[in-house]
């Protein structure tokens, strides 16, 4: 089979962007380490550190714990897990908002754990009542997401750490995606701002890392040694990640993608894709289309079939979420010049019919 990589000049709904250059060059170089089995390939294991010192040193987090996970999916597994061992009763239940990621639902079964999905309020944010009202004392695990998938939306991260706090349970962030633009935004999302105990942040989505690097953090070493497994057969005895042998590109280049680019090109992309954004919402709303706010740099917009099919005829990756409303990511990649096409392509349709 002839296949090609994707090009990216009419990606709009995914959270996959190009890699940094540099993030490209450190991951073909450590392609055959382990980071799995830091005893035997240590450097690797030494830029996995430095990678773990530097999401820690954008979530506050002074000596952080926490590795280099397969991705975002990983890493909200890997809360509810320590969640589910540090809880002290039976049946343990994690209190999410609906709008979490799909990942919640595996994690739950895959560790048998009750998930709660509670509403959002009118703006797709958590509800702090209804989390409130979810939460009992079975209660191990309180979730906020900082950036949704779907809206860009970033939960009342410190009331929620409150009720958490008060019900005795762990409180993780769901930072995968949003965690790379908002350290230049004022919201409040991270270690320093509330009794967060693990947060996810991935390098792969705006980070522009190769993928598999996703970020999973922890406020204690107590965390990882509760998730750690003994190693028989390895050279290093301990394990606390949930898969084995792991990728070296990933890991390096993640450890590149944060030493190239943060904190100047971070926030550069991120004034880039914010004002992106803005323009975009701008010219949908001039047109007559209900758009959502963009909070962060993700515009949802009501989209009727005939346009959606016409611009994916026309070659843009689209996708809608779960309500309906199409979603346009301002990645790394997408340009002010792909928007204006995509305009174009909108334009054309509702000409085409009769609008
Ligand atoms: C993308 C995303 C995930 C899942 O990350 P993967 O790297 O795809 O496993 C989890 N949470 C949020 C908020 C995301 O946007």
């Amino acid at each position: 089979m002839d296949a090609s990589p994707q090009e990216f000049d009419r990606v709009l709904s995914s959270m996959c962007t190009l890699p940094h250059p540099e993030a490209r060059t450190a991951a073909e170089r450590f392609l055959a380490d382990n980071p799995g089995d830091p005893a035997t390939y240590p450097d690797v294991a030494r830029l996995e550190e430095r990678a773990v010192d530097a999401l820690g040193t954008m979530t506050a987090l002074e000596d952080p714990a926490g590795y280099v996970a397969s991705g975002g999916t990983e890493a909200n597994i890997q809360a509810v897990r320590a969640a589910r061992e540090f809880a002290a009763n039976e049946n343990p239940n994690v209190v999410a908002p609906e709008s979490a990621h799909f990942s919640f639902n595996k994690a739950a079964d895959l560790l048998g754990v009750e998930l709660r999905l509670v509403p959002v309020d009118d703006d797709y944010r958590a509800d702090v009542e209804a989390v409130s009202a979810a939460v009992d004392g079975d209660t191990a695990l309180v979730v906020g997401v900082a950036g949704t998938t779907e809206f860009g939306r970033v939960d009342p991260i410190p009331e929620l750490g409150r009720i958490a706090e008060e019900a005795d349970a762990r409180f993780h962030v769901d930072a995968a995606w949003g965690g790379f633009h908002l350290p230049f935004t004022d919201h409040d999302w991270h270690f320093g701002h509330a009794p967060v105990d693990t947060l996810t942040i991935d390098p792969h989505k705006v980070g522009r890392a190769p993928i598999p690097a996703g970020g999973f953090l922890a406020r204690d070493d107590a965390t990882l040694d509760r998730l750690a497994v003994e190693t028989p057969y390895l050279e290093s005895t301990m394990q606390a990640t949930l898969t084995g042998t792991r990728s070296g590109a990933g890991v390096a280049g993640a450890a590149a993608a944060l030493n190239a680019q943060w904190p100047d090109e971070y926030r550069e992309n991120h004034e880039r894709a914010a004002g992106n954004a803005a323009f975009l919402a701008d010219e949908l709303v001039d047109r007559g289309y209900d758009v959502v706010d963009p909070e962060l740099p993700l515009v949802a917009f009501s989209l009727p079939e005939p346009e959606f099919e016409a611009a994916r005829d026309e070659g843009w990756r689209l996708s809608r979420t779960g309500s309906g409303e199409a979603r346009i990511v301002c990645m790394p990649h997408v340009t002010r010049e792909m928007l204006h096409g995509f305009l174009a392509t909108l334009d054309a349709a509702r000409v085409g019919a009769g609008a």
